[in-house]
């Protein structure tokens, strides 16, 4: 087996090996991903062991991302893996979500369920794991969100140090406080995004330290194991939609290579079709893809949704999320704030809950489906990619008719559920419950 990196850039496609520490193709500043050169595996052989290390105790057997290490063979020496038992998320029925979506049924796949309460977790696992068979001691991320507490998380419980920069003044509370809590040293810049980025890369040659920000290619191998758990728990039946939020892309990245692996090694036998849903005030890719290549990709400088696990004005990642929607012939679509806020609660009121940017799904769904662009009687799973208890603040807003969008604009509570004041007197109460 010999694991490498090549460039993304299909006029480039320079390669480079698996243990260089590169960020961007040197050549062209491309994109970069892990590439595999080995025998053609027996897919019946590895369902077959996959379903068997279930049963183990082995701590990467019970992994849900590195019971599929087959599919993402970077490592030389598993001993590198970190583990919290990542992955292993369940695929849920929500009858409500599905009339709602205007579908006949639907399945979330939920990666809230993960460690830290985000698919992060999966692609963080086998960055970490990079970055420590690298030799690193130091690892460092530019972010606030779900991606600091992942990267906490895993540095620390694989003995390494996290390191987080962000922009002074510009905090996201729940999310940093989990990694505070997981150990990271936390850096606030007196800068913006892009200045502290260019600044980290300096810190990281002088000092040493790995990024692992959304483009590490490490990372997005981990995140196809969210793709492949999904098939194997469907007993390798592909659906017809995989429908997910997309903000630096990623993740719309690792599913649609995930995918085409899987067809090519024969594990499913046609590509589900790839359905990408950002938030209107921030839909840089959404836009891009509309106008079907006739304007270069333009970032959107000022993205604003409340929805902040979505929020990004420039996916570093959209070339990788534009071949994989052409190749899977899939759908960009995107939603209002009310929208995503409506659809969130109809989530919770399934039993389920997610996090904002996770109800992008459902929201989508419903638009795609009134449009005809997804059959009602479709087979349709959504990725739900954080838990409810990231953002409390915004439900219980919500719930309340407090929440307001970016621009200040009401949101109105259509599935509000307000906390009832009552007299200790339980004629009344009774008579109130009915
Ligand atoms: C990171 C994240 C996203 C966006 O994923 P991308 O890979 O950046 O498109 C969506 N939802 C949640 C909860 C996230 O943490
Ligand atoms: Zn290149």
């Amino acid at each position: 087996m010999s694991a490498h990196l090549v460039c993304f850039n299909r006029d480039c496609r320079a390669r480079f090996g698996i243990t260089e520490v590169l960020y961007n193709c040197p050549k062209c500043g491309g994109l970069l991903e892990a590439a595999y050169e080995q025998p053609a595996p027996d897919p019946a052989q590895l369902k077959h062991s996959w379903r068997e290390r279930r049963l183990s105790n082995a701590p990467l057997c019970q992994s849900g991302v590195w019971r599929y290490r087959e599919m993402f063979p970077f490592l030389e020496d598993e001993r590198h893996a970190v583990t919290l038992r990542e992955g292993n998320t369940p695929l849920l029925d929500a009858p409500l979500a599905a009339e709602y979506g205007g579908l006949a049924r639907i399945t979330f796949k939920h990666q809230g369920f993960n460690p830290t309460g985000s698919f992060k977790d999966n692609g963080m696992t086998c960055g970490v794991a990079q970055a420590r068979r690298l030799g690193m001691q130091r690892v460092a991320c530019v972010s606030t969100g779900n991606t600091s507490a992942s990267m906490a998380a895993y540095a620390s419980a694989g003995g390494l140090e996290p390191l987080i920069f962000i922009p002074h003044g510009n905090i996201s509370y729940g999310k940093l406080a989990q990694a505070l809590e997981y150990g990271a040293r936390t850096f606030q810049v007196e800068a913006n995004f892009d200045q502290i980025l260019a600044l980290v890369r300096v810190l990281a040659e002088r000092l040493g330290i790995y990024l692992l920000n959304s483009i590490n290619p490490f990372r997005i191998e981990g995140q196809k194991s969210i793709v492949i758990e999904m098939m194997d728990q469907r007993d390798w039946r592909a659906p017809d939609w995989i429908v997910l939020p997309g903000g630096n892309l990623g993740n719309t990245s690792a599913f649609g290579k995930g995918l085409r692996e899987m067809r090519e090694i024969g594990l499913i036998d046609r590509l589900p079709r790839l359905a990408v849903i950002q938030a209107e005030g921030a839909s840089p890719f959404y836009e891009y893809m509309r106008a079907a290549g006739r304007t270069p990709f333009r970032a959107n400088e000022h993205p604003e949704t409340l929805a902040t696990a979505i929020k990004i004005g420039d996916p570093v990642s959209w070339p990788k999320a534009q071949f994989e929607i052409e190749q899977s012939n899939g759908v960009v679509e995107r939603v209002t704030e009310q929208e995503i806020a409506d659809a969130k609660a109809i989530i919770g009121k399934s039993g389920i809950g997610c996090e904002p940017a996770s109800a992008a799904t459902l929201a989508g769904i419903r638009k795609l489906t009134a449009a005809g662009a997804i059959d009602g009687n479709a087979d349709v799973v959504a990725v739900l990619t954080g838990n409810v208890l990231k953002d409390p603040d915004y439900i219980f807003r919500y719930h309340t008719g407090q929440l307001k969008s970016p621009s200040g604009a009401a949101i109105e509570p259509h599935y509000g559920n307000q906390p009832v004041v009552v007299p200790n007197d339980p004629d009344r109460i009774t008579e109130l419950i009915g």
